[in-house]
């Protein structure tokens, strides 16, 4: 004799929902175990690469920060679902080029990747001509790395100087990708550092493999993609 059909659990049509409140557990759980209140920790969902479809349910069970790494993906897909949506909020965590900072302003609501001159000057005009003002983060390539965006540590300090005083910029925090072969905390411990040194509010570290690491480091966004959505293809 045939089995019943099994009675679908409420949120089996998305395994993307199952891992967000997973991943929401696992962040409250890290901030409990470093003293610190859950509520300080902000997860960014990184939809990169993921069509609105996919983006969709997260949204749907109350996910409202979203990274994106390219501005043409993000400004294809993201109109539609913010017109349903509209306090969602998409935060640019990918290299930017200058000749990209119009669309960006105009798009995102926080940016964590400037990372030189030629970027602060091309935001900070654009910001004064549109009027709007995404929150900035400076990225810091702590592992002096190449081929990856960010500024050098100890050039750190004078970027930061330079865009308050030289562009108005009001930058509120700072952005790191540790290099995939080094345990990360020391990497964090060093963002942190630099970050409490000028005393912004904002660190942009972690991300699925590491974030509980990077909380008890004093994370206040960790940007959460494959752990959420899945691996991407
Ligand atoms: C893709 C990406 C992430 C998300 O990475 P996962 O390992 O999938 O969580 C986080 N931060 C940046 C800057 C990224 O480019």
């Amino acid at each position: 004799m045939a089995q019943p059909d099994p009675v679908p659990h409420p949120e089996a049509g998305s395994g993307a929902v199952r891992r967000l409140l997973a991943v929401r557990e696992a962040i409250a759980r890290a901030a409990r175990d470093s003293g610190r209140d859950p509520a300080e920790v902000t997860l960014m969902a990184v939809s990169k690469t993921f069509p609105a479809e996919a983006i969709e349910p997260v949204l749907a069970a109350g996910q409202r920060i979203f990274g994106e790494n390219y501005v043409q993906e993000a400004k294809a897909k993201w109109p539609p679902l913010r017109e349903r949506y509209p306090d969602a909020e998409i935060h640019l965590i990918g290299p930017l080029q200058s000749n990209k900072a119009k669309e960006a302003v105009a798009l995102f609501d926080a940016i964590h990747s400037l990372d030189r001159p030629s970027l602060a000057e091309a935001l900070a005009k654009e910001i004064a001509r549109q009027g709007r003002r995404p929150r900035l983060l400076v990225q810091v390539n702590t592992g002096e790395e190449p081929q990856k965006g960010g500024v050098l540590p100890r050039e750190a300090d004078a970027f930061l100087a330079a865009c308050r005083e030289r562009w108005g910029l009001t930058v509120e925090g700072l952005m790191a990708i540790p290099p995939a072969e080094d345990p990360p905390s020391p990497h964090f411990a060093l963002l942190a550092t630099i970050a409490k040194r000028h005393a912004l509010p904002l660190l942009s570290m972690g991300m699925s493999a590491d974030f509980e690491a990077a909380i008890q480091l004093g994370a206040t966004h960790v940007r959460v993609g494959s752990a959420i959505f899945g691996e991407r293809g």
